[in-house]
């Protein structure tokens, strides 16, 4: 993983704000309007004393931004990384109000982080550091006003000790303050599958749209976590053939198709793709990689201008946030491959994650089949919204995306009005 900074390129702001400039433009928006629409909402910047289990005392640095809660609470997960910056979470927020609104979700969007590298610490020290979060934003946090979820290296484990935590403070039990819970508080049936999920239908959608069939297509997954392993899995029981994937040990790559749910099995095991017996080790670059269909779904600035020529795919469903820089983007575009955006790609999630919140504040519990079906409507309504935009405004599917969520967004302040 390239270091972010060190090119400007791999800066996520700067991303999220050059297409979220262009959109403005295309979209005429003029120029305290863009602003607010712009910047977010609130930023924190926490430090969070840890008791480590040796007794000594390590001080971690923790965010949330809330970039917007004109539509509803602000909504968006919490990542445990070594390279986890204010900037990044600001751009991952605002990214997550787009998200919403082209979801058509009454949710805002937010972020947070706390830089840490979650492999250096016991299961008890990130108990507290997960709980020391969560209790000093406890005024911030709530089911109306910001609702936290899982992101990279953090799950359904740290939800429980959130919801656990926030319960305390409120002086009783509130499963809406977080989604992606286990199952038994609250969590939704559906809700860890449903990124991929939704990966998989936009990419059905997407090859209906093309008239090309999934049957038979070759896919590469970059990053095959949570996204990518559930999204290959779905893509593989649809007909397509998952020809390489990679995670942190590295990748893996067999061209007559890997056996997916052996892999899954392999890597629960192992803890990484590298010495699956059903593939081999590839050296090259798994991003240009020979294939219909790639889709990102690791971390940020995986396609750049350097590999963007070289990208072999005709459709890249992007899994990850911000798997695609603007340079990159510009140089896929100008190849005619199409590249669903992560704002309508991955949004699966955020969907589940509100069916989750609905469902906690019903106190009623919908079966797996149905939660499928609500992502599935949900998730074909926003795919054609967007595609309809970009044919209409001959605009790729992310400036589409864009132009969607902004006007949703815009709307709303516009019915509400300007206080102060
Ligand atoms: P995860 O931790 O389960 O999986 C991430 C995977 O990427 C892991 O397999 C990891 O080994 C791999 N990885 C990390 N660095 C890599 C690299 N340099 N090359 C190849 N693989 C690498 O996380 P996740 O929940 O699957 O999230 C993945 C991406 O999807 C993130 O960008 C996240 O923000 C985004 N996302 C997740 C969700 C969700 O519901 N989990 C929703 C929307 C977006």
């Amino acid at each position: 993983m390239a270091a972010v900074g060190a090119n400007s390129q791999l800066n996520p702001l700067e991303n999220a704000e050059r297409q979220f400039e262009e959109a403005a433009a295309r979209l005429k928006l003029e120029g305290g309007v863009k602003e607010m629409l712009k910047r977010p909402r609130r930023a924190t910047i926490q430090s969070l004393p840890v008791m480590m289990d040796d007794g000594t005392i390590k001080v971690f640095t923790g965010y949330r931004v809330q970039h917007s809660i004109a539509r509803g609470p602000a909504k968006g997960g919490i990542r445990f990384h070594q390279d986890v910056t204010l900037e990044e979470v600001e751009a991952l927020a605002s990214w997550m109000t787009w998200k919403c609104a082209v979801a058509d979700i009454p949710f805002g969007g937010g972020k947070g982080g706390i830089k840490v590298d979650p492999r250096g610490l016991s299961m008890s020290e990130l108990e507290r550091l997960t709980r020391r979060y969560a209790a000093d934003l406890s005024d911030l946090f709530g089911p109306e006003r910001d609702v936290p979820a899982p992101d990279v290296n953090t799950g359904e484990r740290e939800m429980a000790w959130f919801v656990d935590t926030y319960s305390m403070h409120e002086r009783r039990t509130e499963l809406a303050v977080v989604t992606g819970k286990p199952i038994e508080i609250g969590g939704s049936q559906g809700r860890r599958e449903a990124t991929g999920r939704g990966v998989m239908i936009c990419v059905e959608q997407m090859c209906k749209h093309l008239n090309v069939p999934l049957k038979g297509a070759k896919v590469v997954v970059q990053g095959f976590g949570n996204v990518g392993g559930v999204a290959a899995d779905l893509l593989a029981e649809c007909g397509a053939k998952i020809v390489a994937a990679s995670d942190v040990s590295g990748a893996i790559h067999n061209p007559d198709g890997l056996d997916v749910k052996a892999l899954l099995e392999f890597v629960k095991d192992h803890k990484g793709v590298l010495g699956f017996p059903g593939g081999k080790a590839l050296t090259t670059s798994i991003i240009e990689y020979d294939c219909d269909i790639l889709v990102p779904a690791a971390l940020e600035n995986q396609i750049t201008s350097e590999n963007a020529p070289n990208v072999k795919a005709k459709i890249v469903a992007e899994g990850a946030n911000g798997p695609t820089t603007p340079d990159a983007d510009k140089i896929l575009e100008a190849k005619g491959i199409w590249v669903i955006p992560d704002i309508l790609c991955n949004s699966g999630g955020v969907t589940v994650s509100y069916f989750e919140w609905v469902q906690n504040r019903m106190g009623f519990y919908w079966p797996e089949t149905e939660v499928n079906s609500r992502l599935r409507q949900y998730m074909e309504k926003a795919f054609l919204d967007v595609l309809q935009t970009g044919v209409k405004e001959k605009a790729s599917l992310r400036m589409a995306a864009y132009m969607v969520a902004i006007k949703r967004v815009l709307k709303v302040h516009q019915l509400r009005g300007m206080y102060a």
